[in-house]
């Protein structure tokens, strides 16, 4: 079976020639006569109770997505609804006015008496549909697959169901089994329920820099997955090698990513993990997540750590301190063009034109601290970069 996603139709167009059997209670066709919405298969029209189908207009007008829907391509070349029955034969009886609307201000209207631009609005909606294309028995085991009984399949389920073959089958046992002795570990730095394929999806992730639908696509009927088995181990033993010991904030981190940027750096684990500590202890820092990366990245970055700023209470008292200092002196408040030669020497900035300034930069033990803090002119401040 082979399925390609369609996002290019709207409501406008799957309404077109829409038809409706009001003694059967179905919807018949819509897309100009190519659609067949509902098969022999499918479940009557149950939406039709007053509270379902004008959920789905409400949504719909809301500009809030109506979910996927998937279309089976017969060999007549048109189409059957596989999913997504009751949502279009919702929509399509309310552009018919079957049906009315009741807006925010309390009062019914039907389709064609609401105003232009919420009409406008409803019928160019995109649909994200799905076009399946197979045997009638391949697509009956999907229809299955889809409906598993009110639990909306996230991305990588649906992906999974659109790769399944022997790839799938793999990764499965290698990635979804909730008895794998090392499942314990990898949850230390993958976040997600393996059942939902959360680590698998990780896994793709990182050896597919991303590209998890074209990985899948490509590796679709090979029966053997060790590349992403390897690589997946690889990053985890990389970060459980650096990192010596185990903290929360690791968890969820792009360990895919850390380890493409930094592990063809040498680090000694005993010194890693006590600055790690030390950062921990820190309490300028208030973004621990970023703190791996800051000690991976030779402690360059500090906005990765969001290190506390000087709260504008303290740099306005600094600001009137210094001005008034440098008035008296005529020089400039800016202690870093004072003693320059250029115009500036003697320039009293605005507040506005300032910015604060770490004296003894955080990277060198400085605290953020009003005694530690002077008021630099933007410039010189950004010059100085390191705070
Ligand atoms: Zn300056």
């Amino acid at each position: 079976m082979t399925t390609t996603l369609k996002t290019d139709l709207t409501i406008a167009d799957i309404v077109n020639g829409f038809t409706y059997n009001e003694l059967e209670g179905k919807g018949l066709f819509g897309w100009g006569g190519k659609l067949v919405i509902q098969p022999e298969y499918q479940r009557n029209y149950i939406y039709a109770d007053g509270k379902r189908d004008v959920a789905v207009v409400d949504s719909l007008l809301k500009g809030y997505p109506i979910g996927l829907i998937y279309f089976v391509k017969t060999a007549e070349g048109k189409y059957e609804v596989l999913d997504g029955q009751q949502r279009i034969t919702s929509f399509g009886r309310f552009v018919t006015d079957k049906f009315p609307y009741t807006g925010a201000d309390g009062r019914e209207r039907n389709f064609t008496s609401l105003p232009a631009d919420q009409k406008d609005l409803l019928l160019k909606t995109p649909l994200t549909i799905y076009i399946c294309e197979g045997k009638e028995s391949e697509i009956k085991e999907w229809f299955k697959t889809i409906n598993i009984a009110g639990v909306p399949l996230n991305e990588q389920e649906l992906l999974n169901a659109i790769y399944s073959g022997p790839f799938v089958t793999k990764t499965k046992e290698e990635f979804s089994n909730s008895m794998k002795p090392t499942l314990q570990k990898w949850k230390a730095y993958v976040r997600g329920n393996e059942k939902r394929q959360e680590i698998l999806r990780e896994a793709l992730s990182w050896v597919s820099k991303g590209d998890i639908d074209g990985y899948m696509a490509k590796h679709r009927f090979d029966a053997d997955i060790a590349e992403l088995k390897t690589y997946f181990t690889t990053v985890i033993d990389w970060a459980g090698t650096v990192f010596a010991g185990v903290e929360d904030e690791m968890c969820g981190l792009d360990w895919g990513r850390l380890y493409e940027t930094y592990h063809a750096n040498a680090y000694d684990p005993a010194k890693v993990w006590a600055r790690v500590k030390e950062l921990y202890a820190d309490e300028f820092v208030r973004n621990r997540k970023g703190i791996f990366e800051y000690v991976l990245g030779g402690e360059k970055d500090t906005r990765l750590l969001d290190v506390r700023v000087f709260e504008p209470k303290e740099t306005k008292a600094v600001y009137a301190k210094q001005t008034a200092t440098a008035e008296k002196k005529g020089i400039s408040n800016c202690p870093l063009c004072a003693i320059g030669h250029d115009a500036n020497a003697k320039r009293i900035w605005k507040f506005s034109e300032m910015d604060a300034d770490h004296v003894t930069p955080w990277s060198k033990g400085g605290a953020t601290d009003i005694k530690n803090c002077q008021m630099l002119c933007r410039t010189h401040n950004r010059a100085k970069g390191n705070r």
